[in-house]
């Protein structure tokens, strides 16, 4: 896509800290971590998100996430690491060109998790648990 920022960075037009490439990938550091090391993965196509991912791309993407992982949890010594993907404006998605957030985490980092809403009741869990079943 002409005017998509991922696009031009996968083609080398918008230069980014590469940390991986191969002919369908590319890997990057976020340009505003949320810790050193945040690193960035994305299909060279443009695909704007999960829903529209070919699964063939997203069985490899979901290896080479793996494999990066490991590697910037070594490279930056983390303690651990989340694996984001943010899917539509509602959940943050910035940037329409599927993408994996991977955020090394740090002991003492002072991240926080998103707080937990419990469900009112039993009742109200299962018919979301159905609602959902429902929808394959
Ligand atoms: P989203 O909220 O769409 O899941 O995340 C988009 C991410 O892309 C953000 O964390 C943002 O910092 C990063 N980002 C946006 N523009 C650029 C850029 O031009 N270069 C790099 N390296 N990262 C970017
Ligand atoms: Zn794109």
């Amino acid at each position: 896509m002409n005017d998509c920022v991922f696009c031009k960075i996968a083609q080398g037009k918008i230069p980014a800290d590469k940390i991986y490439e191969d002919e369908k990938f590319f890997s990057f550091l976020d340009i505003n971590p949320n810790n050193p090391g945040h690193t960035l993965i994305i299909p060279k196509n443009h695909y704007e998100n999960i829903y529209s991912l070919p699964d063939e791309i997203l069985c490899d993407i979901g290896l080479l996430v793996k494999k990066i992982s490991i590697a910037v949890k070594q490279g930056v010594n983390a303690d651990g690491i989340n694996i984001i993907m943010n899917n539509d404006s509602a959940a943050g998605q910035i940037i329409p060109h599927a993408h994996f957030h991977i955020i090394p985490r740090f002991a003492d980092d002072g991240l926080h998790h998103w707080p937990g809403k419990p469900y009112p009741n039993k009742e109200e869990a299962s018919e979301i648990a159905e609602e959902i079943k429902d929808s394959f």
